[in-house]
């Protein structure tokens, strides 16, 4: 079973809510750089803060800071069965820093996710996102609704939009995505690591793909 994994893909194509799903149906951790950079914020840290100055304009936080954080994560015991990484690696330099980082434990990753898109599927994905303040959890206005509009199922909390998920940010995220993070497709396909994932499904369908996929020697 592979249990190293990168998602990659454009913001917006579903690799968050998957990465979730799997990491409970296989008891491994998901770590999303921009979950940590939204938990720094809200603890009001200052490197929350210094984020911020990104994050809210769709740009990438300096990557010494972003590989700094990741490196302290995956010193924790919890990874030692397999992780999720989601939205890291988000340019070549980090994922240098990520394969030197795992060959000093002598591991490497397994496996690349690459979850594809259009961008008028993710405009509309991103702009109907609404996301739990307190408990992280996201929904869709149409796709995936809270039972109650507006409210958390959970904890009952006020749902909310995220800065980064304006449409104008969006447009800003998904320039930055072509631009600095694309070019990793082509540095895993040459590591022969790559799986092209159709985002365009429902997130079963998915899921089970993916599975098939981690199954695979
Ligand atoms: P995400 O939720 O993955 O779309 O991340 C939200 C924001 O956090 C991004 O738009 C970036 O500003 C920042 N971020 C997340 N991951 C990284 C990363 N690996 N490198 C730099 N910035 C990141
Ligand atoms: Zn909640």
């Amino acid at each position: 079973m592979k249990t190293r994994m990168i998602f990659v893909g454009p913001p917006g194509a579903g690799k968050g809510s998957q990465a979730k799903i799997l990491s409970e149906e296989l008891n491994i951790p998901h770590i999303s750089t921009g979950d940590m950079f939204r938990k720094h914020l809200k603890e009001q840290t200052p490197l929350g803060l210094m984020a911020k100055n990104y994050t809210d304009k769709g740009l990438l936080v300096p990557d010494d800071v972003t590989n700094e954080m990741v490196k302290d994560r995956l010193s924790q015991e919890d990874v030692k069965n397999g992780f999720i990484l989601d939205g890291y690696p988000r340019n070549p330099y980090q994922a240098n820093y990520l394969d030197e980082l795992l060959s000093k434990s002598h591991l490497k990753i397994d496996v690349v996710l690459n979850v594809t898109s259009s961008d008028e599927v993710i405009i509309k994905r991103i702009t109907g996102r609404r996301t739990c303040p307190v408990c992280g959890a996201i929904y869709h206005i149409d796709n995936f609704p809270p039972k109650q509009e507006g409210i958390c199922d959970n904890d009952g909390e006020k749902l909310i939009q995220r800065k980064d998920d304006l449409k104008e940010t969006i447009v800003k995220r998904l320039d930055v995505y072509n631009k600095e993070t694309f070019p990793l497709i082509h540095y895993y396909k040459e590591k022969g690591l790559l799986v092209d994932i159709d985002g365009n499904r429902d997130l079963k369908a998915i899921t089970m793909d993916v599975l098939k996929i981690l199954e695979q020697q």
